[in-house]
């Protein structure tokens, strides 16, 4: 079983053509629902009580949600605007709310997951949990300049408790403080992780893992919407094709981060998560014959 753990929240979205506000987002939601495209994962999270339920609706038709608290309060909220580009995001606003005083726990029939998806979280409630778990095959973890900012070293600490490490290529260098990725992804090993997949938006990723490095392309597209959850929708296909096939050799990752790639670039294809909600598993497996014919020589 796979499990996700992290936020559920209402986001506010600014790109150049159009403002989305409190929609349904999250770094676990976005991941959770990919990876569901694979398998049936289990939700860990919290909302507050003005969660409104035709988002409760969509979370229970994709996922598990026996792991899922409503706490009194508000709903952990985020704004962000995209520039002309969509390539670069500010942060005007990160509200807690529930978020801050969630004491989560492991729900009984989660505990024997064997996969485990730290979504992007405070690091000290995504540590404490990773522990629930009885027999972890594999874990892996993500994290946003917030979190680097406000808790670099439960940050460093969560990343020694997984098997992967999935971080953007800015949020890389903010918490290495190297200026180059192979040296990023140096460090973040040195603490500890097995791999590290360090995403570079639009243009794919690199894992790095031992002494090796494999690089990846991002599924080329013509017409971006919302780059919102793309990272989280990579990471989240990534562990949820791990997930079913049960494997965790190098080559079975390599194969989940052409997976990742696909699911990424559905998701920046629509606004907040319509990418993903509308996908059947049919476009997903049209697409990775696509990618495939895309990266053959
Ligand atoms: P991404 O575009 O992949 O970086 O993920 C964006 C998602 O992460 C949004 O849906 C946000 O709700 C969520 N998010 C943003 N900041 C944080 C944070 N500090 N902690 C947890 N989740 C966050």
């Amino acid at each position: 079983m796979l499990t996700v753990f992290g936020s559920t929240a209402l986001d506010t979205i600014r790109t150049p053509k159009k403002t989305l506000k409190n929609v349904l987002g999250g770094a676990a939601t976005f991941a959770a629902i990919s990876a569901s495209f694979f398998t049936k994962p289990g939700l860990i999270a919290v909302v507050g009580t003005d969660f409104p339920k035709k988002y409760h609706n969509i979370l229970k038709k994709y996922l598990d949600l026996d792991g899922l608290s409503v706490l009194k309060g508000k709903t952990f909220r985020y704004d962000g605007k995209y520039d002309e580009t969509l390539s670069v995001r500010e942060t005007l606003k990160t509200e807690l709310n529930v978020l801050e005083y969630f004491k989560p726990s492991v729900p009984k029939e989660y505990q024997k997951s064997d996969f485990v998806y730290l979504a992007n979280n405070d690091p000290v409630q995504n540590t404490k949990i990773i522990k629930e778990f009885d027999n972890v095959k594999f874990s892996m973890c993500d994290t946003i300049e917030f979190w680097i900012k406000t808790k670099r070293n439960d940050v460093v600490k969560m990343m020694k408790s997984v098997d992967a490490v999935v971080i953007n290529d800015e949020e890389a260098k903010l918490l290495t403080k190297e200026g180059n990725l192979i040296k990023c992804a140096k460090k973040i090993m040195s603490w500890g992780t097995r791999y590290v997949i360090i995403k570079k938006g639009e243009h794919g990723s690199l894992l790095f893992y031992e002494d090796q490095i494999f690089p990846s392309v991002g599924f080329s597209l013509e017409s971006v919407l919302d780059p919102t959850g793309a990272g989280d929708s990579f990471a989240g296909a990534m562990i949820g094709y791990l997930a079913s096939k049960k494997k965790t050799s190098a080559s079975e990752i390599k194969k989940s981060i052409v997976y990742g790639n696909v699911m990424g670039s559905f998701a920046v294809e629509g606004y907040g998560l319509e990418g993903l909600l509308r996908l059947k598993k049919s476009n997903i497996i049209r697409r990775v014959k696509q990618y495939e014919k895309m990266i053959s020589f």
